[in-house]
């Protein structure tokens, strides 16, 4: 699994993180050869652009770490920014499949590793999670399809339901239902018929049996190797079946893996799991700090440099705390404060640490302040230049503008954020007036 892209990579950042001073030249040299290795790896070239562009951004606003080199403190940005694009939203593995029995729907091409999938997950489900599970056919023209899915279902000690000659998928998929609400299963998988080509048959047919099974999760199977193509079936699917996840198969091979790096970008769907060889236990989650890892190769820079910054963010915050008592809250460090709030578990769980925070705790919560929000808002502080930073006064309408739609954002969210800085700004002075004591007396009562 992403071999080249790997070896590409590594070919870059060892020239880097050799220097010891870095000049912008440098990265930008460095970035230009990231972009033609996400290329050459078949990732879509607005991802890929964008890629290198959110790299740039963050390299340029970030303070320079002591005890590491520049280079190495760019392949650690270039490995949060791998994972920041591959992440999706919660835990990848965790299905929802919790009002037994809980139907999956599986779609997908012809030859993509479904029906094998889809035995996969059966397996996964029944021995991690002590699920009952029933699989079921619904590949009405192909029996051997049918017979294969029976006979993995023999192999790994799950029920398949009994082949019926003649039934149409939409009464099979009722069938199902029925034999798993009876037989006490918790959840049962429909495997779905696939084509060589997504074809109006087959969508129509997936959005019958979709209609009538009502399914917690829809998983599209592609095949990892078929690079964009793979991207461009998952947003087809999604659109006319609309799925819940992605599972990559034939992720053992030497695929290129710009499939994985492009799914969620392009078609705005997680990778839940990838499927790894062909046997039923060649299934993991997607774990995007672990394919960063791998894509990357660089661990140990990636730990050493995490390590460094540790190490300075505890400066930074004290340098801040004296600027902020002073009154000098500017956007770095809303943009610091948003960061750390992240690392804490979020904005509630950090109000809720610091005394006298209680009743902010609760507006938060009111808000709808969740760790998406958070990364919104730090990436509307990174199209800020450094001046607009400094000073937000400066923004005038049309900055607002480009800098919101930098973040893909409106001008409201901008807005708001700038609110923000200004009530925390006004709160840290007043903090600054009441001095440490009287604080923490204000705090107790
Ligand atoms: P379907 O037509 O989509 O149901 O595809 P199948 O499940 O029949 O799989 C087609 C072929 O791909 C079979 O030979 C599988 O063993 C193989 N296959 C499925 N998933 C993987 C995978 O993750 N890695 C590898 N190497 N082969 C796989």
């Amino acid at each position: 699994m992403f071999e080249n892209l790997s070896e590409r990579l590594s070919g870059v950042f060892d020239r880097l993180t050799k220097q010891g001073a870095l000049s912008e030249e440098d990265v930008k040299t460095a970035l230009r050869e990231v972009r033609v290795a996400l290329l050459e790896a078949d990732v879509s070239l607005p991802v890929a652009r964008d890629f290198v562009k959110k790299v740039q951004e963050q390299a340029t606003g970030q303070a320079v770490t002591k005890s590491v080199t520049p280079g190495q403190q760019v392949v650690k940005i270039v490995h949060d920014t791998l994972v920041d694009v591959l992440r999706g939203e919660g835990d990848p593995g965790a299905l929802k499949i919790d009002n037994p029995p809980a139907p999956i729907l599986m779609v997908g091409l012809q030859g993509s590793g479904k029906t094998t999938t889809t035995a996969k997950l059966a397996k996964r489900l029944k021995e991690r999670e002590g699920k009952r599970v029933l699989m079921a056919s619904l590949d009405t023209n192909r029996p051997a399809a049918m017979e294969q899915l029976a006979i993995l279902g023999s192999q790994i000690g799950v029920d398949t339901l009994p082949i019926v000659k003649g039934e149409d998928p939409v009464a099979i998929a009722k069938r199902a239902k029925t034999q798993a609400l009876l037989g006490g299963y918790d959840v049962y998988i429909l495997d779905t018929a696939g084509r060589l080509h997504i074809d109006e048959e087959l969508i129509q047919q997936a959005a019958q049996v979709r209609d009538v099974a009502q399914p917690r999760e829809t998983l599209l199977v592609v095949d990892g190797l078929t690079g964009q193509d793979a991207v461009n079936v998952a947003a087809e699917f999604d659109d006319k079946i609309g799925v819940t996840g992605v599972v990559l198969t034939r992720m053992d091979g030497d695929g290129r893996g710009g499939a994985a790096l492009s799914m969620r970008a392009v078609t705005g769907k997680p990778i839940r799991f990838v499927g790894l060889g062909e046997k039923t236990d060649a299934l993991e989650t997607f774990e995007p700090d672990r394919i960063a890892g791998r894509i990357l190769g660089m661990g140990d820079i990636v730990a050493l440099v995490e390590k460094a910054q540790e190490t300075i963010e505890a400066e930074q915050a004290e340098k801040m705390m004296r600027r902020m008592v002073k009154g000098q809250f500017n956007m770095n460090d809303l943009k610091m404060q948003l960061e750390q709030m992240l690392k804490m578990g979020g904005m509630e769980g950090m109000m809720s640490m610091m005394p006298g925070m209680g009743k902010m705790a609760k507006q938060v919560e009111e808000a709808g302040f969740d760790d998406k929000i958070i990364r919104r808002q730090i990436a509307l502080v990174q199209s800020m230049t450094k001046k607009e930073r400094a000073n937000p006064k400066l923004l005038q309408a049309s900055r607002k503008k480009r800098i919101a739609k930098g973040a893909g954002l409106d001008v409201s969210d901008l807005n708001k954020l700038l609110k923000m800085h200004r009530q925390m700004g006004d709160m840290m002075k007043k903090m600054g007036k009441m001095g440490k004591g009287k604080m923490l007396k204000q705090a107790m009562k």
